[in-house]
């Protein structure tokens, strides 16, 4: 939770001084009002939340003295509200040998990062994980996952560049199949540049493993970088057209003052955020609770 903190302390301090700034010693008018909405849509909340709040605030106090405190509480109550449906933890289902979690995302964004974490994680509690290296056009991205691999004990299957990443995605879970690995967590390119052929490429991913288990994959993770702002949301757009995206795990919200954008992401696209990334460490990828967040969002 404190590393949340200090990692929101931007969208934090931004919003806290915002907030103290409107509104003190000053009565509930339709300026202060103005200016919120507008902290709030800088803070990347978006115009439709921004708005909705400001008029929930004005509906019990207009004309009132309120304290920046009291807005502070208004505000994170009704964040909490907003984020709390979509903060739910990733389930392993240990029915499958194995689960498959097929990761998407723009370059960049922390794919390979948040795979090793999670390998990490899913290995502290006992569970046997393999990986596949399927971003196959990246020589660093390949070795970057060997790393992981070899830093959390987990088998990594790969490929020289410029293989298949759908031949290598099979062969994966078949691999991981046979050994009765409880997780397989299958790295994947993320040339946005190349929209269309990007696009072939993920929907081949999903054709070959559902030959091996229609149900697969299981979860399909596309990861955002918290720091790109209102940038998320066309992302998000651009990914569920290629694929049946059901979470997301926002990264680098350390260091960001854009943590408002998972509200947002949260009020339009309803998807579950499993995970937050908080730092570059194995250790630094955290489950998504929606009250600490809420309260290390406005301070
Ligand atoms: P990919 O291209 O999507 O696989 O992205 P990478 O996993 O290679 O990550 C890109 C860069 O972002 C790397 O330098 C990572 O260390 C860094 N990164 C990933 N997640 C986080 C995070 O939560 N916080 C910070 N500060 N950096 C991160």
């Amino acid at each position: 939770f404190s590393r949340l903190k200090d990692g929101l302390s931007k969208s934090t301090s931004r919003l806290t001084e915002g907030i103290t700034g409107i509104f003190t010693k000053k009565k509930l008018d339709d300026e202060a009002l103005e200016e919120l909405e507008e902290l709030l849509i800088r803070a990347d909340l978006g115009p439709t939340t921004a708005a909705r709040l400001t008029a929930g605030l004005a509906k019990t106090r207009f004309g009132k003295e309120v304290s920046p405190q009291e807005v502070r509480e208004y505000l994170a109550g009704e964040v909490q509200k907003i984020v709390e449906p979509v903060a739910k933890p990733l389930t392993i289902d240990p029915a499958r040998k194995p689960h498959v979690v097929l990761v998407v995302g723009v370059n960049g964004t922390g794919k390979t990062t948040t795979i090793g974490k999670l390998a990490r994680q899913l290995r502290a509690e006992g569970k046997t994980v393999w990986m596949a290296a399927g971003d196959t056009f990246r020589a660093a991205a390949v070795s970057q996952l060997k790393i992981w691999g070899e830093r959390t004990g987990c088998p990594v299957v790969a490929r020289d560049t410029g293989a298949d990443a759908a031949g290598l995605a099979f062969d994966a879970f078949q691999q991981a199949k046979a050994a009765g690995a409880d997780v397989l967590l299958i790295d994947t390119a993320g040339r946005l540049q190349n929209k269309a052929g990007l696009m072939d490429e993920l929907r081949k991913v999903v054709r070959v493993i559902k030959k091996l288990d229609p149900d697969a994959p299981h979860t399909t993770l596309l990861t955002l970088d918290a720091t790109t702002g209102q940038n998320a949301h066309s992302q998000v757009e651009v990914f569920k057209d290629m694929v049946a995206i059901n979470g997301l795990v926002l990264t680098k919200l350390d260091g960001s003052a854009r943590g408002g954008v998972l509200v947002a992401l949260a009020e339009k696209f309803k998807l579950p955020v499993h995970f937050i990334g908080v730092g570059e460490g194995v250790y630094d990828l955290r489950p998504f609770e929606a009250k600490a967040f809420a309260r290390a969002l406005v301070g």
